[in-house]
């Protein structure tokens, strides 16, 4: 086995990747397999080298006292002892790594910021005459393009906020350049932060491919990312069956619902004739919710805010008005109780079943809808997810914004018609069991889980603007999966538990009332900090308000929270959100599992989704997320998961 020249803990120079410049380093560790050193800059940068890039101090020394070399780096060494020391090759805010190879060598990822160069001497010039020749001989060495699409931007293992933003605001032609720059050198050096390299080589963007478009210039050369390899809900067959399978589900749930005794013994519930569950009628009063709400929507009422920088750079704007869509929802029901009209409201409990199918319908059709107009999106406004193949895109969406004008479809569906929908169905429910079981006023089981449900609706409507940066804006295209999820799933799942009151009432002592709502509202806490205290340090890191917290850093330069709700567990929202769903379930009893079914799934659905935000914040974050989850050890329940 070859033995190392330099111990760890040892002070040595080091060449700076990709220039022939020698910084003092410590030797942090050394790995026999692959022969590398890992070395600190004084700026705190870790990278790895190879041991021809290392060369003791002592040597730096001798060579200035006398030696003659013509060697470069001896030549470099000699004049670099005297300034070296404020040369660290950490980033300095004048410093663009986005530049590409066919420009000026000077400012390249081998070059030392600016703001610490020394005056021009003849020596110097000559210096920089023969780094230049030296950065540009590199550059132009043949490479194989291995691009990491969204990832590139972090090789260097140096804080890539503003290398976003660089890249946001450059032409295309420099986005490839960056990225061929950036992949030779992180091809010759290692430059990412220790033991990320490691993390890169899961990163699941593994069959990007270079588009070539228009005529052979490089200016119209982009990177894509499609398709990704593996593929989430179980790829093209698990896309399938949830296709096929959860509609069904849904039918299933309903049907067991209105059941006297929904039991095994008597499960299949019969199943109903094709005009129990279809009725155009129907149908047309679905399309008109579904369009007053559209309307509401395009109300110039309310903020218009930015959404996530798109990987354009675009921001696509948001109107927030989804709380007045609401109140508007509240006063038109309102108007129709006042004027006797609760008893038309119950034409929802009568055609449940029907509005059920026909928001299927709807949403099925929308869905093929979004596929065709996908088709001819250009490759930039592709989900991330999508994949190429026609069924799992079909389900998990292969556009991600698709706009018709201003009219954002998915942002709308995501809290509006299905949401509103879900508190109108409850109301509905409450009016539905005082009228069957012949009460002047409704029960304490139902009016906890209307009340509970419709705080959950209305603190997502009032937090509107957080929608913008969950992964089903950011990440997931429009398709069957929230098209389904949005329209149906939501709305005529979530109701289940004031569904199930209708036709199973349960007497509610205040006592246990007492302690429901506690619960509720430990959940409703937990909930809600967490995500406000996220939401706040994303929008503003310095926040003064969170100047106690502890961070992380990560070579995005976005930092994660590592005490307070975050640093509880890596998803507190989660936490309280599914203690929220137990006391929505518990004012109905231990009769039956069904209003359980919404506290069941959610933990799979929140289990899973952690899942997958682990995924993306491990590819997003590399060695700064395993940290993070070294310091938070738990995802969703202390001690337990
Ligand atoms: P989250 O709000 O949990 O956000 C996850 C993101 O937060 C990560 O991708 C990361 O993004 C950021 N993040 C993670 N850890 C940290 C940290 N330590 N410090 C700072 N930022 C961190 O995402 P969801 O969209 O899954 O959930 C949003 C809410 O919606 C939750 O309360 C959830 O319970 C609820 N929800 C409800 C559903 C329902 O049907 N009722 C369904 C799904 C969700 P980045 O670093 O890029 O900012």
């Amino acid at each position: 086995m070859p033995s190392r020249k330099f111990a760890d803990g040892e002070v040595v120079r080091g060449r700076w990747p990709g220039s022939s410049l020698y910084y003092e380093v410590e030797i942090l560790s050394h790995d026999s397999a692959s022969q590398l050193y890992t070395v600190k800059y004084k700026d705190g940068t870790e990278l790895e080298l190879k041991e021809g890039d290392i060369k003791p101090l002592t040597s730096f020394r001798q060579k200035k006292s006398g030696s003659t070399s013509s060697s470069p780096s001896r030549r470099r060494g000699n004049r670099s002892r005297s300034r070296s020391r404020s040369r660290s090759p950490g980033r300095s805010p004048g410093r663009s790594p986005g530049r590409s190879p066919g420009r000026s060598p000077g400012r390249s990822p081998g070059r030392p910021p600016k703001s610490s160069r020394q005056p021009a001497s003849a020596s110097h010039h000559a210096d920089i005459k023969e780094m230049r020749k030296e950065v540009l001989e590199v550059k132009l060495t043949p490479l194989v393009l291995k691009p990491f699409g969204n990832s590139i931007s972090r090789h260097n293992g140096e804080p890539e906020h503003t290398e976003w933003n660089d890249i946001a605001h450059k032409a295309p032609q420099e986005k490839f350049h960056l990225s061929q720059e950036s992949s030779y050198i992180s091809a010759q050096y290692s430059l990412r932060p220790r033991g990320e390299e490691n993390k890169l080589k899961e990163i699941e963007f593994k069959e990007e491919k270079i588009v070539t478009k228009g005529p052979a210039s490089l200016r119209s050369m982009e990177v894509t990312a499609t398709p990704a390899k593996d593929l989430e809900f179980g790829g093209v067959p698990g896309a399938l069956l949830i296709m096929l399978g959860l509609p069904a589900f849904v039918f299933l749930l309903l049907l067991l619902c209105e059941q006297e005794e929904p039991s095994l013994l008597n499960f299949p519930p019969p199943l109903p004739a094709l005009s129990d569950i279809w009725e155009t009628r129907v149908f047309g009063v679905y399309l008109l919710w579904f369009f007053v709400q559209a309307l509401f929507y395009l109300l110039p009422i309310g903020k218009v805010v930015e959404g996530t920088p798109l990987t354009d750079g675009r921001r696509l704007k948001y109107r927030l008005n989804g709380f007045r869509a609401l109140l508007l929802t509240a006063a038109a029901l309102g108007a129709a109780l006042l004027c006797g009209a609760g008893a038309d409201l119950l034409f929802v409990y009568r055609h449940f079943r029907q509005l059920a199918l026909a928001a299927l319908a709807f949403s099925a059709a929308l869905s093929a809808y979004l596929y065709a107009r996908a088709r001819r999106a250009p490759p930039g406004e592709l989900s991330p997810a999508s994949s190429g193949n026609v069924i799992y895109d079909f389900f998990i969406g292969r556009e991600l914004n698709p706009r018709v004008g201003v009219f954002d479809l998915k942002y709308f569906c995501e809290l509006r018609p299905g949401l509103i929908g879900w508190v109108v169905i409850n109301l509905v429910m409450l009016l539905a069991e005082m009228k069957f079981q012949n009460r002047a006023t409704p029960s304490l089981a139902m009016i906890l889980v209307n009340s509970f449900q419709l705080l959950y609706v209305v603190d997502a409507l009032w937090n509107e603007e957080a929608v913008l940066t969950t992964m089903d804006i950011t990440h997931d295209g429009f398709g069957f999966m929230l098209a389904f999820g949005d329209l149906v799933w939501v709305p005529f799942t979530y109701s289940l538990q004031a569904f199930y009151l209708v036709h199973h009432p349960n007497e509610v002592s205040w006592p246990v009332a007492s302690l429901i709502i506690a619960l509720k509202i430990c959940g409703y806490i937990i909930f809600r900090c967490a995500n406000a205290q996220k939401n706040a340090f994303r929008k503003n890191p310095t926040d003064p308000r969170l100047a106690h917290l502890k961070t992380i850093h990560t070579s995005t330069g976005k930092n994660l929270l590592v005490s307070g709700w975050w640093g509880f567990v890596r998803h507190p929202n989660y936490l309280g959100d599914l203690i929220m769903a137990l006391a929505w379930s518990l004012p109905c009893g231990f009769n039956h599992i069904l209003p359980y079914f919404y506290v069941i799934y959610f933990t799979v659905l929140l289990v899973h989704r952690e899942a997958r935000d682990e995924r993306q914040c491990r590819r997003k974050y590399g060695v700064a997320w395993d940290r993070y989850c070294q310091r938070v050890p738990y995802r969703i329940l202390p001690y337990v998961y």
